[in-house]
């Protein structure tokens, strides 16, 4: 069966593979609808690669400006034109691949209709996961994660959970992590930005280098696979070829290994419980010859111990987490803050926030909307250099 694809962020990095990944298995899906943000130039050679019958862009202008260059395609804009994409007769399956926040409404919108949510978006999980969790449970729609790690995870995770005593996730430790020795505080902006890995965008590459990344996914497999926070641990892997494993009670392992290449949990998200051939190369443990693991240590990197403190806090803790951490990432690439001040704004905000419950999205944006402004006075106010 041909399935129908809608893929909001298509011009990011998760984006880009997934078109990669259409593009090679043109029998198996039909793009349906594509959402970009600033990136129109690239937006608009997919749509002359793959002519979608729909896209929605950020802005109205530009909006008009592609009904001119394409009089047949249907182009939608803003938040409301990403709710009308993933709302598309037909759909089957919404990669959700936009930064941050802004795509959350419509994953909401994607659960609701029953159409089955590829995360590659750690940020809803984390701000919003109880709910969103509650919501998919209750439409009965399955979330299926990008993330290569939670990818791994859950490919490991096929028979009964209750045999599940924990799960590990793997980080490649960015880059700084090989350097016991290098004080984190004098790092710059241009040395955060070169990962060994991976090559993402540049908020996910600081969090790479934060581990920050990593205290987002711990809060992501938590939810995700209805873990308790004793049953998540982190293993630095600089390879990044173990993608995380899954320990069962009898102290058997699982481990889920690929080359690093998010085409291949992209693929996997589209077509589960199928697998297909795709064009991700295949893994030579010959020319590998050792795959290495290390603890984190917790002092160095206090974003680890802070998601646990999350987890147990519970409620908007994970909301507030992630905008304080969005934030100072901000003020860090734009050089007013130092690398380290990432770790103390963001658990200063966790210090001085108000619990509460979040019963809606909109209560979900709320506590973004403070947290955001909250964060901004705060650095402004006794960080910014
Ligand atoms: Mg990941």
């Amino acid at each position: 069966m041909v399935k129908s694809i809608v893929v909001l962020g298509c011009t990011g990095s998760v984006g880009r593979s997934t078109m990669a990944v259409l593009r090679e298995n043109r029998e198996r899906f039909r793009l349906l609808g594509l959402a970009a943000g600033d990136n129109t130039r690239l937006l608009e050679q997919q749509i002359a690669e793959f002519a979608p019958p729909a896209v929605s862009v950020k802005g109205e202008k530009a909006a008009r400006e592609l009904r001119e260059r394409f009089p047949r395609l249907h182009v939608l804009h803003g938040a409301a034109g990403l709710e009308e994409l993933v709302s598309l007769p037909g759909c089957d399956c919404v990669v959700a691949a936009i930064n941050g926040t802004d795509g959350m409404a419509a994953a909401f919108q994607a659960i609701r209709l029953k159409r089955r949510l590829c995360l590659a978006n750690k940020e809803t999980l984390v701000a919003a996961g109880e709910l969103i969790c509650r919501e998919a449970a209750a439409y009965g729609t399955e979330i299926v994660p990008i993330d290569s790690e939670q990818s791994a995870i859950f490919q490991c995770l096929q028979g009964p959970s209750r045999h599940v005593h924990r799960v590990i996730l793997t980080a490649s430790g960015g880059p700084f992590f090989k350097n016991s020795e290098l004080d984190l505080a004098t790092i710059t902006v241009k040395e955060a930005l070169a990962h060994p890995t991976w090559s993402m965008g540049r908020k996910i590459t600081i969090d790479s280098a934060t581990l920050m990344n990593k205290a987002l996914e711990i809060i992501e497999t938590r939810h995700l696979f209805h873990l308790q926070p004793e049953q998540i641990d982190v293993v630095i892997h600089p390879q990044s070829v173990v993608h995380s494993l899954v320990e069962f009670i009898d102290a058997s392992v699982l481990a889920q290994l690929a080359v690093p290449d998010m085409r291949l949990p992209i693929l996997y998200s589209l077509t589960h419980p199928e697998r297909v051939a795709g064009a991700c190369p295949r893994l030579d443990l010959p020319a590998l010859q050792r795959l290495d693991f290390f603890a984190v240590d917790p002092r160095r990197f206090p974003s680890i111990p802070l998601a646990y403190s999350v987890l147990r806090q519970g409620q908007n803790a994970g909301a507030v987490f992630n905008t304080a951490n969005e934030v100072a990432v901000d003020y860090f690439l734009s050089g007013r803050i130092g690398f380290t001040a990432i770790f103390s704004v963001v658990e200063r905000m966790l210090e001085r926030m108000e619990p509460r419950t979040l019963r809606s999205l909109e209560d979900v944006l709320e506590t973004i909307a403070v947290t955001r402004r909250r964060t901004i006075a705060h650095i402004e106010k006794e960080v910014s250099q």
